[in-house]
């Protein structure tokens, strides 16, 4: 006997007044938990090991916030090429909207911090103390030195892993040579000598990490993430979710091995589903915001419908048109394609200016106290400052030009300047003008620096002017 499947995919709301009760979930293995547990390895190996890549002998991914340059492999940026992290973050959250308009929560599921900490700092619980039912016991246990140490030891662990991803964040920003090696003695402990906002932000990393993979965990999801609650709005019929076929489950109960009443669904009542649940939830429930959708309930079903011999798939990755009108899913659909065409245009339009961009960059500042002055031999001067900022990785020597023209000549105070990597100056410079040519009022000039092979090439205008003398 099965039951009749609801016209809709029943969506569970939050009760955010619920008694809060610690979830100990089950560790399950399976398809889709090993892909997970391989995902979110590889991207926290990822997460570890990328800062101590090295690309030209320089940290190969450094933010470098204090001097303001930011090292990503061949390229530098600078604070005013803000406009590429801009796009970038545009493009990720693009490319999020469009994964979740066709997979759901898959980001959620397998590649979110707060999902991967979490799942780690819960396997640290399993290792010490055991497997969900040795935890609920441990926790309701009376207080004992076995307890107090168990307890003491989880938390040192969680501490300890809580510092390294502090040092792995903030060695993004302050570089690791700089973290790991400026250390000083303090009697005989070795002690980082970092400077204060080092010290804070390690602080801020590990109590922010501690706290939210050891005690704020899915709550996190349910309370704080705005992305849990406006993908709602993105999903529609043909969006992957993992749902639990409510008509071939119910009515749901539990029955003696091998047997298989008519009055039954296949739910056999076990609550495995809900125990594996790593945000502690029900998923026969519905679609709720605290599902993240790591697919362990799906894992934990399976396994039991192998056991009492039923098929597998009872709770699966479906859509709502597959599971409540029974028609296939639409995998091209309009919204996807729009969303794949802005981020085509935003891709191909962020990597032509990448590749179009020159490693060099001139900013001209006009001589504001006076905009022009004659000297002794009689010629108008207007003096200008010159930044060049060398964003190559390398060293290089530039000199300035004047775009030739009627009466006018440039004064460098040195021919050539040389920069390294990264490094910028201010050049002053002075443009002289003969009365008898150089037409009275505003004169437009253009100002090109080249490296010293030729290869960048940078060249911007600005004005002679007559005025103000
Ligand atoms: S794991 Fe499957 S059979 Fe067991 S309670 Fe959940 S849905 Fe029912
Ligand atoms: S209901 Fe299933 S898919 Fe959703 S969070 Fe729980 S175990 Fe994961």
């Amino acid at each position: 006997m099965s039951a009749q499947q609801p016209n809709k995919i029943p969506v569970q709301q939050v009760d955010l007044n619920a008694e809060k009760k610690r979830v100990h979930p089950r560790f399950v293995t399976g398809f889709y938990q090993n892909i997970r547990v391989i995902t979110m390895y590889a991207l926290l190996a990822a997460f570890l090991i990328l800062p101590w890549l090295r690309y030209n002998g320089r940290q190969a991914i450094w933010f470098d916030v204090p001097s303001q340059h930011y090292y990503i492999f061949g390229l530098t940026f600078l604070t005013q090429d803000f406009y590429f992290i801009a796009a970038f973050a545009i493009i990720s959250a693009f490319t999020l909207f469009m994964v979740t308009v066709y997979a759901g929560r898959v980001w959620c599921g397998y590649a979110c911090p707060q999902t991967i900490w979490t799942h780690l700092y819960q396997y640290v619980e399993k290792w010490v103390i055991g497997d969900r039912n040795k935890r609920i016991k441990f926790d309701k246990s009376p207080m004992s030195a076995t307890k107090v140490f168990k307890r003491f030891l989880i938390y040192f662990i969680w501490f300890v892993l809580s510092v390294i991803t502090a040092a792995t964040f903030v060695s993004y920003v302050a570089g690791t040579d700089f973290m790991y090696g400026s250390w000083q003695m303090i009697g005989f402990v070795p002690f980082p000598d970092w400077p204060t906002w080092v010290w804070v932000s390690m602080f801020i990393f590990t109590f922010a990490t501690y706290a939210n993979a050891g005690y704020m965990r899915e709550q996190m999801c349910v309370q704080i993430c705005p992305y849990g609650r406006f993908q709602s709005v993105m999903f529609d019929k043909d969006t992957l979710i993992v749902s639990y076929d409510y008509e071939r489950g119910e009515p749901r109960g539990p029955r003696k091995k091998g047997t298989n009443p008519e009055h039954l669904g296949d739910c056999i009542e076990c609550t495995m589903c809900v125990q594996v649940c790593p945000t502690g939830i029900d998923i026969r429930d519905g679609l709720q915001v605290a599902c993240i959708q790591c697919a362990a309930c799906v894992d934990a079903c399976n396994e039991i419908m192998d056991k009492v011999g039923y098929p597998r798939g009872l709770i699966r990755y479906t859509t709502e048109r597959q599971l409540v009108e029974n028609e296939p899913s639409r995998v091209f659909r309009p919204r996807l394609f729009a969303y794949l065409a802005v981020l085509t245009l935003l891709c191909g339009g962020l990597l032509y200016t990448l590749i179009g961009r020159v490693p060099l960059e001139i900013d001209i500042r006009r001589d504001r106290n006076q905009l022009s002055s004659i000297n002794r031999e009689g010629m108008i001067e207007n003096s200008y400052i010159v930044k060049l900022t060398n964003k190559t990785q390398d060293e290089h020597t530039y000199r300035i030009t004047l775009e030739p023209q009627d009466g006018l000549s440039l004064q460098l105070r040195f021919n050539d300047v040389p920069l390294l990597a990264g490094e910028s100056f201010d050049m002053p410079v002075s443009i002289y003008g003969d009365p008898d040519v150089v037409a009275s009022g505003q004169t437009p000039i253009v100002l090109t620096v080249t490296s010293e092979d030729g290869k960048y090439k940078v060249s911007k205008q600005n004005v002679f002017t007559t005025q103000g003398q």
